[in-house]
């Protein structure tokens, strides 16, 4: 029998420093437990200062604020929303549970990300948004989905929650479309385990977000003095962050450059050690336009056939190491199927989806473990 080794080098780590400890035993310590408290409304002013967004409202997770999105959206049933395939069930799920439909678009074989050209062909009458998809904190071509979006009424979410931190033409993903989603979730680059926030870019649809967020309720009025009872006005959830999520989350946004360094440091170590293997045709290794400024989320390979990706995968478990794959492209997924897809229909999307593996990325990773990560995959490829 084959025994592996235990994992030494795992996926992800999360980074928990001393400050963290500190802010969490404060919030303890003043005693709010509940949501808006004075970390929570920190994090969502300072985010709102940074990238330039006119409501940043913090949610319990990614997932959450995309479902605020898809409320604000209006969505009904029959309506059709335009997403990539190459996604995680987020972003179709907020679109399915207000009855509307999401229409997968092929993507893009150079950043993964939904492929702009091809957004007029997929549209039809009853297209009311698109969620384009920042995939790996790497902007999707924004300038050019806004300018076929806005004459004809589109609605625009972003799916940022990849890429926060991350911009687009110099200005921060997020802060685009009508509305983006950021998650803070332990495998993203600022996390507090789970965690959220929705970025809302249109004056007019912040009043109902505060009512749709606070359980249909008008509960913010009533905190402001505006009203004398808050009552149910609206349909709604608890899309609620709890303070002491927001004071971990706090420690991390403060360590934001810091955190971005320590991965922009890995990814160019990944980078450089693996540039022979991409230069022979082993690997593609991944790329951006120029006008793109990503956040370093994310250290992808691409193998040429899923029999490779797969064989690499097996020898670095066999030297401890954890990479992973994803997504199950959502049109071929057991729910895409009962939507009416098939595979075949969306062929780079497949094709990226066999050969693509995730090599650990995260701050806590010392070079020392990188560097064993670099050689195991040069080995596997035979290079010393
Ligand atoms: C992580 C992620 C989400 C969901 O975020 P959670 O905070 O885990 O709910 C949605 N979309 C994409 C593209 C993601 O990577």
């Amino acid at each position: 029998m084959d025994t592996e080794p235990p994992i030494h080098i795992p996926f992800n780590r999360p980074w928990i420093g001393s400050r963290e400890r500190t802010y969490v035993a404060q919030a303890l310590e003043a005693g709010w437990l509940a949501g808006d408290g004075p970390f929570g409304q920190r994090c969502a002013a300072w985010l709102q200062e940074r990238f330039g967004v006119r409501q940043v409202l913090m949610t319990p997770s990614g997932t959450a604020a995309l479902e605020l999105a898809a409320l604000l959206c209006d969505l009904r049933p029959g309506d059709e929303v335009l997403m990539p395939s190459f996604t995680f069930v987020s972003t179709a799920n907020a679109v399915l549970r207000c009855g509307a439909r999401p229409v997968f678009v092929e993507i893009r074989s150079d950043t993964l990300n939904l492929d702009e050209s091809l957004l007029d062909q997929q549209a039809t009458p009853r297209t009311r948004a698109v969620i384009p998809v920042h995939y790996a904190g790497v902007g999707c071509e924004m300038q050019a989905i806004l300018d076929w979006a806005r004459p004809r009424g589109v609605l625009v979410i972003e799916d940022a929650a990849q890429a926060v931190n991350a911009s687009y033409r110099n200005r921060p993903l997020g802060s685009w479309g009508d509305a983006g989603v950021y998650s803070f979730h332990e495998t993203k680059n600022y996390s507090c385990g789970e965690g959220g926030a929705l970025c809302i870019n249109r004056d007019d649809w912040i009043p109902r977000a505060h009512i749709l967020r606070d359980k249909g309720t008008n509960r913010k009025q009533f905190l402001r003095g505006e009203v004398d009872r808050y009552t149910w006005h609206d349909i709604g959830s608890s899309f609620v962050a709890a303070e002491l999520l927001m004071a971990f989350l706090w420690a991390q946004l403060e360590q934001m450059d810091e955190l971005t360094a320590k991965r922009r440091t890995l990814f160019e170590r990944y980078k450089e050690g693996l540039a022979d293997c991409e230069k022979r045709g082993d690997l593609r290794l991944p790329c951006w336009p120029e006008h793109c400024q990503p956040n370093y989320h994310m250290f992808y390979v691409l193998t040429d056939s899923e029999s490779a990706r797969n064989a690499l995968i097996a020898h670095l478990r066999r030297h401890g190491i954890q990479a992973v794959f994803h997504y199950v492209p959502l049109h071929i997924s057991p729910m895409g199927r009962k939507l009416g897809y098939r595979a075949g229909m969306l062929a780079i999307t497949e094709r990226v989806s066999s050969c693509l593996l995730r090599l650990p990325m995260y701050a806590a990773l010392r070079k020392d473990e990188q560097c064993e990560v670099i050689d195991a995959i040069r080995q596997f490829f035979g290079l010393g």
